[in-house]
């Protein structure tokens, strides 16, 4: 990124600030295939306590820890349930398919979360044995696709308690779960105690350059050691990146709501602007617009980017802006201005 760029198409482009570069240079590391690396099994006690579940374990990517979720909480033929929007379904290059056989059932929520009645309908009765098992439910919290969207507790407790009469699993896709925890003042047990399991990314708000965490059970970690061994994610000594992770949740949880402040200014901003037709409620750091009909999706990035200014566009004429821990108050001012004078 060069000094004029301001970057705003993800939260994964954060580089690590110069005090969590040092910290990961300090690490103790020993060979994490040996379950021998101190600073991995911190981060691993560490988060599982933070949320009140037994285990957890280190990951490359939230997708690896998503699809180990998976493979735990299923078998080949069976079926997942997922909202249309879901990252699992769209983003994860058909894994569930591949590496669990598994189908998805796609429920049709709104932005990415679906009601505990809609549940209910699509699960399949096992004794029609023609149709495929459900087995398992997914959610994600953040909504990704959604625009950053926070679901309702409430709801979520409902959901469970579909699974729990039904014998389905229940995964959260948490990789911008700390997001919703800051937005909604929520605490890390209220989804401990709700999930079967949940996956955590290191790498988007909370702003470390690698890494994802899959919480579970005991019984679940040692059978997820496996997965992630089998799936080609088993790592040596990782705990340098695994320190990213500790200063992360040390230091870069509870100033995610200056992103979200953030978003809400830019978001008024485009709103203000007669180029934007609609912008979608804003509640984290995620801000997806859409120009009126006569604007040219395509003219607005190119003004964008001949200001420096990088964002991209969702497809059906959405545009997509995320902000994060590298945009400053400074750079915000810029982009206002931007969008201002457009
Ligand atoms: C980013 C993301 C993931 C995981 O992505 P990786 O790039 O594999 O770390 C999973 N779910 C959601 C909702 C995400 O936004």
């Amino acid at each position: 990124m060069t000094n004029k760029e301001i970057n705003l198409i993800s939260d994964t482009i954060t580089r690590p600030t110069p005090e969590m570069l040092n910290f990961m240079m300090k690490a103790k590391v020993g060979d994490d295939v040996f379950n021998s690396d101190p600073t991995v099994l911190e981060l691993q006690t560490k988060i599982a306590k933070l949320f009140g579940m037994e285990a957890a374990l280190f990951f490359p990517s939230g997708t690896m820890a998503n699809q180990t979720a998976i493979k735990l909480h299923t078998q080949p033929a069976e079926q997942l349930i997922c909202d249309k929007w879901s990252h699992v379904y769209n983003y994860e290059s058909g894994g569930a398919s591949f590496h669990s056989g598994v189908s998805c059932k796609l429920i049709d929520g709104h932005r990415g979360m679906f009601k505990a009645e809609q549940l209910s309908e699509v699960i399949h009765d096992p004794k029609q044995y023609y149709l495929p098992l459900s087995s398992l439910v997914v959610v994600e919290n953040t909504t990704n696709k959604g625009g950053g969207a926070c679901w309702d507790y409430h709801e979520l407790e409902k959901i469970q308690q579909v699974c729990r009469a039904n014998g389905l699993s229940y995964h959260l896709d948490g990789a911008r779960l700390f997001n919703a925890l800051v937005a909604k003042n929520e605490k890390p047990e209220q989804y401990g105690k709700l999930f079967d399991s949940i996956s955590i990314c290191l790498s988007k708000g909370l702003g470390a350059p690698i890494g994802s965490l899959l919480l579970s059970s005991e019984k679940n970690i040692y059978n997820a050691i496996r997965v992630r061994k089998l799936f080609g994610g088993g790592m040596r000594q990782v705990g340098y990146l695994a320190a990213a992770g500790i200063y992360a949740l040390d230091h870069h949880v509870e100033r995610l709501q200056e992103d979200h402040d953030r978003a809400k200014l830019l978001g008024k901003a485009l709103l203000a602007s007669d180029w934007v037709e609609k912008v979608e409620p804003i509640e984290t750091n995620i801000i997806i617009f859409k120009l009126h009909k006569n604007r040219d999706e395509q003219s607005f990035m190119k003004v964008m980017e001949k200001e420096h200014i990088k964002l991209i566009s969702m497809g059906e004429g959405k545009l997509r802006i995320v902000t994060h821990l590298d945009f400053t108050d400074q750079m915000l001012s810029k982009v206002i201005e931007v969008i201002e004078k457009i």
